[in-house]
């Protein structure tokens, strides 16, 4: 299998724009842009790697990305992946990580680690949390135990895991609410970074090298999410993440937010896309100016038998695949593909046997890693456009939408010059 990692650099020039953090122990570099979409090819430098962006990033919410052993993870090229606050902090716990020496020894990858604060899990999956501006109280999903997530523990609990990348603490609302509900919480989010950030300054130890990323929010509406946008572009983070986006809302909406928010933050600074990952979407997000990605959907999908194809998602147990003795995907290089058929894989998905789990897993992961090898290419070749056109015509999405246009760079300039 051939990975992602050395591909040659996109241009010989220096940077286009940069930035730093942690005394440049992180540094991204902006190599190039679109001319006619918002594509940026970048590059992260971490003291753990480096990280070719735009990047999808696999989830291994519980310090394992499921089924998985992380040689295959990186296998599939990944340069980093995820994991969460939130379950960590309940099971195994804060203490026995450190104990540990830390996430990255204790789960044996040694690549970079975004943790994300948890935020979306205490508001979507615990019960009873009160929110005060003190932080948030809620019952564990697991035992109904008490506690409170603060934005100055937040970043305590992701530097004792030795996290590369943390994200701040902030108030996820449940959609549909009302504006004055959205614009509270997203207050609250920016007033939370700032704690978040004075935490960081005074409990981060000679050495660490972990960086924080605010999180920008403002529901479906368009002024709070630019007025949100040029607020975290003023605060003093590594990068900036879009988030509460791909929670139910139209395609459109979203990319409506998108435009509402990447011309506000900062040029020279990473921008990630929480909860981000069908392969229509990471086209989407790249036109919009998105550099990093993550989602469960590839190996969540691929536990229940579907697989990315370039024609769209297939579910390999259906019955159509019994008698296909060839690769799901002849395009495809990873083990799955070059070594098994559809038809030997349909076997296992019926059989239930735990091989078809980890190879479809395995496949969706190099699929949407060769996704982002392919948006790379396109942007250092300037053809962007028109390979996103070509991808997102033969890409069937589920529940066969029509696929939604790409922005221009020209329409958009105007519009906004408008609303100025
Ligand atoms: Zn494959």
């Amino acid at each position: 299998m051939t990975h992602s990692h050395g591909i040659a650099a996109p241009v010989d020039a220096p940077p286009l724009a940069s930035s730093q953090a942690v005394h440049r122990q992180f540094r991204f570099d902006l190599l190039r842009e679109d001319a006619s979409t918002w594509a940026r090819r970048g590059r992260i430098a971490t003291s753990r790697g480096t990280i070719e962006t735009p990047v999808f990033m696999p989830v291994g919410t519980q310090a394992t990305v499921k089924t998985l052993h992380p040689d295959e993870v990186r296998a599939t090229g990944a340069e980093i992946i995820l994991a969460n606050t939130y379950h960590l902090m309940l099971r195994p716990g804060v203490n026995i990580l450190r104990d540990a020496g830390g996430l990255h020894r204790f789960m044996h990858w040694d690549g970079p680690i975004l943790t994300d604060s948890g935020g979306f899990q205490v508001f979507s999956l615990s019960d009873q949390n009160t929110v005060t501006e003190h932080g948030v109280t809620f019952a564990s999903h697991i035992d109904g135990s008490r506690w409170t997530m603060t934005p100055e523990n937040v970043v305590e609990l992701q530097l004792a895991f030795g996290s590369d990348i943390m994200m701040q603490l902030d108030h996820v609302l449940g959609l549909p609410a009302e504006r004055a509900a959205i614009q509270d919480a997203t207050e609250r989010s920016s007033r939370w970074l700032e704690r978040a950030i004075a935490a960081l300054a005074e409990q981060q130890m000679a050495g660490s090298a972990s960086v924080l990323f605010g999180i920008q929010q403002g529901g479906m509406e368009p002024d709070l999410r630019r007025e949100h946008a040029r607020r975290l572009a003023g605060m003093d983070v590594a990068g900036c993440a879009v988030g509460g986006l791909s929670v139910g809302e139209p395609k459109p909406v979203m990319h409506e937010m998108l435009e509402a928010s990447t011309p506000y933050l900062p040029r020279e600074r990473p921008r990630y896309l929480m909860g981000v990952g069908s392969p229509e979407d990471l086209w989407h997000g790249v036109a919009r100016g998105i550099d990093m990605f993550d989602c469960v959907l590839p190996t969540r999908l691929a536990r229940n038998a579907g697989m990315f194809t370039p024609d769209g998602r297939i579910t390999i147990s259906n019955a159509s695949w019994r008698h296909e003795h060839r690769p799901v995907d002849e395009t495809c290089d990873c083990r799955a593909c070059t070594q098994f058929t559809a038809a030997y894989l349909h076997h296992l998905f019926r059989a239930n046997e735990i091989l078809g789990l980890r190879l479809a897993s395995e496949h969706n992961l190099r699929f949407l890693a060769r996704v982002m090898i392919d948006i790379r290419h396109a942007i250092e070749d300037g053809t962007f456009a028109g390979k996103a056109a070509a991808f997102l015509d033969r890409y069937r999405p589920v529940g066969g939408q029509a696929p939604a246009p790409l922005p221009s760079r020209s329409a958009a300039s105007s519009r906004e010059g408008d609303q100025e």
